[in-house]
């Protein structure tokens, strides 16, 4: 809680729950990435958080962006970075996606799959390409699954398969899954994109880039190693598998560049048990998994709440949101928490969201409108 936010937040008008973003956590952040790494370009992954403040400001700073869509590359475009400093990162493209992005003046493109090489040699042809692999992502809260890359043998002939049709295969990437609390599972991920660097090496392609992708988390319940550590764990991986050829690198920070930039204000809509015998608390929020907390599916992400009664002995409560969706529940499992002086009309306010959570926001479900957003 920045003193900016809570002085923004004294003032509001009360309308409904908010999420409120210090600009000023955003640009420590893009410091620390930059001073952590400073052989290694910053690609923003725009889909953390897409506001025209936040792209606008991480432009001005210098930033690159991971972009997975045409209107993401339009917004950033629209925030003032040149082409030249997109990457499309999204491994499942349409065709007529990728020929507009390439009309737009981007020219580096993600694949995983020899198809995806088919549509980017007919639809932006001579562009930079690279490679996706899979990592199992161990470690991470947020792990993903096999949706993206392809395995390591696999992404050489991919590799090849884009020289063949006359892009330039530019190198490789991997994601060690997003809030990833090990500074140490890049390396085994660069322990394999050393192995396709020599592999294509031995077909006659010399690559040039390693894109680390993203997975530096942000602080939720649990501490969480700070960004130095994690500079210097990777810089440590690369010497180990790269020697003295170190590749290109660049970043594509998303949690960890504005997680810890923003608050959601949220109100105590009702508080209640569920029989005459059963003490557990019911304490339903007016924001839920569709207003904007969806990455608490199966309790993943666990936030820090404050309440106006910490200090107050607590109680495990099942933290709910508003809708009539039974799925509308965040934290059961694994209750939460809260202080059993918790009233009706108690402001909460949620610690850690300024990711994954605006744009996560359902446009009218159930009549509630999407999560209003301020950017200071
Ligand atoms: C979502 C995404 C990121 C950002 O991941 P974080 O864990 O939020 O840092 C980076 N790269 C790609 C390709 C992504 O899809």
């Amino acid at each position: 809680m920045t003193a900016r936010i809570r002085e923004f937040l004294r003032r509001r008008r009360e309308d409904g729950p908010c999420l409120v973003v210090d600009l000023d956590v955003v640009r420590d952040n893009y410091l620390a990435f930059a001073h952590a790494l400073p052989d290694t370009r910053v690609f923003y992954a725009v889909k953390a958080n897409p506001a025209p403040e936040v792209l606008s400001l991480l432009a001005g700073l210098g930033s690159c962006f991971d972009a997975a869509s045409v209107p993401e590359i339009e917004m950033v475009l629209a925030a003032g970075a040149s082409a030249d400093r997109i990457s499309f990162g999204n491994t499942i493209k349409k065709e007529r996606d990728v020929a507009r992005a390439f009309e737009l003046g981007v020219r580096m493109f993600a694949v995983d799959s020899l198809a995806e090489v088919e549509k980017i040699s007919r639809a932006a042809p001579g562009a930079r390409v690279f490679c996706r692999f899979l990592y199992d992502c161990a470690g991470a809260e947020w792990p993903l699954s096999r949706k993206f890359g392809c395995d390591a043998e696999m992404a050489v002939d991919v590799l090849e398969h884009a020289r063949r049709l006359g892009l330039e295969p530019y190198g490789v990437s991997f994601h060690v899954g997003s809030q990833q609390r090990n500074v140490r599972s890049w390396d085994r991920a660069l322990k394999s994109a050393g192995q396709i660097f020599r592999e294509c090496a031995e077909r006659g392609i010399q690559l040039q880039m390693v894109n680390l992708g993203g997975g530096f988390p942000t602080e939720y319940l649990k501490r969480v190693p700070a960004v130095e550590n994690y500079g210097r764990s990777i810089f440590r991986a690369l010497r180990k598998h790269f020697g003295n050829a170190i590749p290109e690198t660049i970043i594509e920070p998303g949690r960890g560049m504005v997680g810890n930039a923003g608050i959601i204000e949220t109100e105590v809509v009702l508080v209640s048990t569920k029989s005459r015998e059963d003490e557990l608390r019911w304490v339903y929020l007016d924001i839920g998994k569709f207003g904007g907390l969806a990455e608490t599916m199966d309790e993943a992400i666990r936030y820090p709440i404050r309440t106006p009664r910490d200090g107050d002995r607590t109680t495990g409560c099942v933290l709910a949101g508003p809708t009539c969706d039974s799925a509308d529940v965040m934290y059961e499992k694994n209750p939460y928490p809260l202080p059993v002086s918790l009233e009706i009309g108690d402001k909460l306010l949620i610690e850690g969201t300024g990711a994954y959570t605006s744009t996560y926001s359902a446009v009218a479900f159930n009549g509630f409108a999407p999560l209003k957003t301020y950017h200071i």
